[in-house]
């Protein structure tokens, strides 16, 4: 499977809604890996944005300067949210990207044409709208931009989309985001403008090729980003930099059966009308998914800079670890509907669920059996449940929630069958097999939440995996002091 998270613009520093997309990517991966599947996780930033160049304006550093530093927060993601990725690109400094792009113009050059454009520009949503304000709530005044644009006809291509949505072979989830875009394109496509100013764009971004005055529409560059990402930007053999036909591109673009896109609800028109597009003009093959997931608020509020520390994922991480933000993540969010993140809701599940439920529960075992049989594991015992078949069935709908949620059977199941058989107070051979069965209900669980948790599975399988166990550490931090 090819996984890809969409690539932020790097005018700012990530915010939890990054680690929304990560983390479920990252879950998507790890659970296809440990069913023995090839899996490339794709992730990255989208450097040449618009909003990168006036957010450096605006800080009165270099562009160049203030792109390198968010990327790199972005990038610096991988240890605190413990996210597995196997390839991140910089649309900026990708040695393929640029040469990438170029060719995918080119290929869509019958596609292509010129003409006066007039309209209303969010820089926000780097998109035009008839009238203002903007849709999305951007609060600067939209611009009046009137230039002379290159234009892609989209409107070619609305059977063919129309025809591989409801066909399910470009897959669009939830249901209700699928038939947003097909509603969307059945009330008729309009070409789109598919280049910008390059004096608007002062220069940053990558110049229309044959025509240096016009950069490429960001939108179209950092699309591109889910293929040039598989191009190590190798020599062509008529001297060019990029190939785009062989190689990893050719692994998983062309031969892979399973390509997958995690977006936001914000920016579905782009990946499943605009790529989808792209790709048919210039010949190749589609994404075969999209999963769309909606918005976290923070405190009831559009999560912003203003949000501070609540909203950084590192911060998050810094104060609480890694577990109690991917659990949250994971455990809160919804399929479909918005979810609010709250410092409190975090520490509440954090210390119910992994503090009280998991912790508790994989120390209790480990002493019993310490104490009741010198730490020897019995022979005895299976799993009190198999959860393979929820999760599988949960993560094919990209239902993260109820993944997790299936998982965590097994440790209900595993405190209530401490309640019932009370280890001890048993001897003997029932002792024996009380203790087998919860251990290897432990080890089960170990298994199950590496994709979800995988410092805590690291910590539960080390707890319970030996022949013979020792008593535990604590598996994790209590985060608030019990009431009263
Ligand atoms: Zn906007």
């Amino acid at each position: 499977m090819y996984i890809t998270t969409t690539i932020p613009y790097v005018n700012a520093r990530p915010h939890l809604g990054h680690a929304l997309e990560l983390v479920q990517a990252d879950v998507l991966a790890r659970h296809r890996r440990r069913r023995g599947e090839p899996v490339r996780f794709q992730t990255g930033t989208d450097d040449n944005s618009l909003k990168n160049v006036l957010a450096a304006e605006a800080a009165g550093v270099p562009v160049r300067e203030l792109v390198d530093r968010n990327a790199a927060a972005f990038e610096g993601l991988r240890g605190p949210l413990a996210l597995s990725f196997d390839s991140f690109i910089r649309t900026s400094t990708h040695p393929g990207h640029r040469d990438g792009v170029e060719r995918i113009w080119r290929e869509t050059a019958h596609d292509l044409y010129q003409r006066h454009y007039e309209g209303l520009y969010c820089v926000g949503c780097e998109q035009f709208y008839p009238d203002g304000p903007c849709p999305d709530g951007h609060e600067a005044p939209l611009q009046r931009v009137s230039e002379q644009n290159w234009f892609f006809r989209l409107s070619r291509y609305q059977d063919e989309l129309l025809a591989l949505i409801s066909s399910g072979r470009l897959r669009i989830e939830p249901a209700a985001r699928r038939n947003e875009v097909l509603a969307f394109v059945a009330a008729g496509l309009d070409d789109i403008s598919v280049s910008r100013s390059a004096a608007r764009a002062r220069g940053w971004g990558i110049p229309v090729p044959g025509d240096p005055a016009q950069v490429v529409y960001v939108w179209w560059d950092a699309l591109a980003n889910y293929i040039t990402a598989l191009d190590g930007g190798g020599t062509r053999p008529d001297g060019g930099g990029t190939t785009l036909d062989g190689g990893d591109y050719e692994r998983w673009w062309v031969r892979e059966p399973r390509k997958v896109h995690l977006v936001g609800k914000g920016v579905i028109r782009f990946h499943a009308v605009y790529w989808p597009a792209m790709l048919l003009s210039a010949g190749r093959p589609l994404p075969t998914a999209i999963f769309v997931h909606d918005y976290l608020t923070a405190d009831g509020r559009k999560i912003s800079k203003s949000s501070g520390n609540a909203a950084d994922p590192a911060a998050l991480v810094a104060a609480y670890g890694t577990d109690a933000v991917r659990w949250w993540l994971l455990r809160e969010v919804p399929r479909v509907g918005d979810a609010d993140f709250t410092e409190a809701r975090l520490v509440a599940r954090a210390d119910e669920d992994l503090a009280n439920g998991l912790g508790n529960l994989v120390s209790r075992v480990a002493t019993m059996v310490v104490r009741f049989l010198d730490g020897h594991v019995p022979d005895e015992g299976e799993p009190l449940a198999r959860v393979d078949g929820a999760v599988d069935e949960a993560l094919a709908d990209f239902d993260f929630r109820r993944a997790a949620l299936a998982v965590w059977t097994l440790v209900e199941e595993a405190n209530k069958y401490v309640e019932l058989t009370r280890p001890w107070q048993q001897s003997g051979r029932e002792r024996e097999t009380s203790l087998g069965t919860l251990v290897r209900t432990c080890r089960e669980l170990a298994v199950q939440l590496e994709p979800f948790l995988p410092g805590a599975a690291a910590r539960v399988a080390a707890a319970v995996g030996a022949d013979r166990l020792t008593r535990p550490d604590p598996l994790f931090p209590r985060h608030a002091r019990p009431a009263g």
